[in-house]
């Protein structure tokens, strides 16, 4: 088992961005707490678009504040160096993600964004990246900070890693557990010398 392909998750994960989910919710007018996504898909076509408005409004706002995480840059080149073909997975719009891939100059090889598949925690966004990329389950690692990301990695039968700063419910559940970045690197060069 080597390792030909990285899937990252975005926000949290490589981007420090102010993107306030209660601060949505509210706007939209959907109770505290409920995935935001899911929540729209119960509800009428003019209140959707209006909700997708919001939440596009808010994510691009959240991309002109935010900031690379410490390592993220090193980690992603690093893995370009080495020949392991980096993607991205997240639950952000196509425009919100290529906004932030222009701002903070991140190159990647394939993005998965909500307007291509359903969103994690399901596993479709998993699978196509595998296929575009040329990576089979056992290939590839998935790299995020909420409990999603490990379920959608799981789902597709790939190995996670959970960078949490302490230990939680669900990122034991992941097949390791990182602090910050510079640990996932660390973890995930162990996996390459073993290819
Ligand atoms: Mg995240």
């Amino acid at each position: 088992m080597g390792l030909k392909l990285v899937i990252f998750d975005l926000d949290g994960t490589l981007l420090d961005s102010p993107l306030d989910f209660d601060a949505i919710r509210a706007e939209i007018g959907l109770p505290a707490g409920v995935p935001i996504l899911e929540a729209l898909e119960d509800i009428g076509p003019a209140d959707r678009a209006r909700a997708e408005a919001v939440i596009d409004r808010h994510e691009t706002e959240a991309v002109r504040a935010s900031r690379l995480i410490p390592g993220a840059a090193d980690l992603l080149a690093h893995l370009r160096g080495r020949g392991v073909k980096t993607a991205l997975l997240t639950r952000n719009s196509r425009a919100s993600v290529e906004a932030a891939a222009r701002r903070h100059s991140l190159v990647f090889d394939a993005a998965v964004t909500r307007e291509d598949h359903e969103p994690k925690p399901s596993p479709q966004g998993v699978r196509h990246l595998m296929a575009a990329c040329g990576a089979r389950a056992d290939e590839t690692v998935l790299v995020g900070d909420f409990r999603f990301d490990i379920e959608a990695g799981a789902a597709a039968g790939v190995r996670t890693v959970a960078v949490v700063a302490q230990p939680t419910a669900w990122s034991v559940e992941a097949t390791w557990q990182a602090a910050d970045l510079k640990a996932v690197r660390a973890l995930l060069d162990g996996l390459m010398g073993k290819a």
